[in-house]
């Protein structure tokens, strides 16, 4: 009989994830109190270029950008490890662990506890894949807000004119890994050789 990473699907002579996806997983939790610690510089949209400082007192309540704050709540980072260490110590026959100190504490305790347990959760618990997957999952959502993948290139405003003589200027972006550009309002196609001068027309507006 042969078994199946549960994460990259390789086939495995026993257990439930390859050496490979094991030593990933472990370094995803050596990271996780690393990538809390680095939303909290993304908490506010205005905190996204955090070397350029707090211009303004904050007088004003700013907005909360949602997915940075959700990561760092309960349900987020600290929530999924701490699910998945108890789980793990459950179907161990151990006890449930203590949820203690402050959540920046709470998610380096959880991982490392999860991690420390990496050779048991790969060759013995049905569950390792879930639980690989979820973690990658974590990183992933953290990594696309700390460093988020190259923006699609924004071209400016479509000028497009209706019938009644108002313009579109829905923003014109070229998504990434093509060269398709089409109003997403208006349905309007632009082709590469207008990109040029649909830049031209936007004058000092950057993106
Ligand atoms: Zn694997
Ligand atoms: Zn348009």
């Amino acid at each position: 009989m042969t078994a199946t990473c549960g994460l990259c699907e390789r086939d495995l002579e026993h257990g439930y994830l390859c050496p490979g996806c094991a030593l990933g997983t472990a370094r995803r939790l050596d990271r996780m109190p690393r990538l809390y610690e680095a939303l909290a510089a993304f908490l506010h949209p205005g905190g996204r270029r955090p070397e350029l400082g707090r211009s303004r007192p904050t007088e004003a309540p700013m907005p909360i950008a949602e997915p940075a704050f959700s990561l760092r709540g309960p349900g987020g980072i600290v929530g999924v490890l701490e699910d998945w260490r108890s789980a793990m110590q459950a179907d161990r026959g151990w006890g449930e662990p203590a949820r203690e100190g402050g959540t920046e504490r709470r998610v380096a305790v959880a991982a490392r506890a999860l991690a420390m347990n990496l050779e048991w959760i790969a060759a013995s618990w049905p569950m390792a894949g879930p639980f690989a997957e979820e973690i990658r999952g974590l990183e992933r959502d953290v990594a696309s807000i700390v460093n988020p993948p190259e923006r699609s290139l924004r071209l400016g405003n479509c000028p497009a004119v209706y019938e009644d003589g108002v313009v579109c200027g829905a923003v014109l972006r070229v998504p990434a890994g093509t060269a398709k550009v089409e109003c997403r309002w208006c349905g309007c196609e632009y082709p590469p050789s207008t990109w040029l001068e649909l830049r031209s027309l936007q004058g000092g507006e950057a993106a």
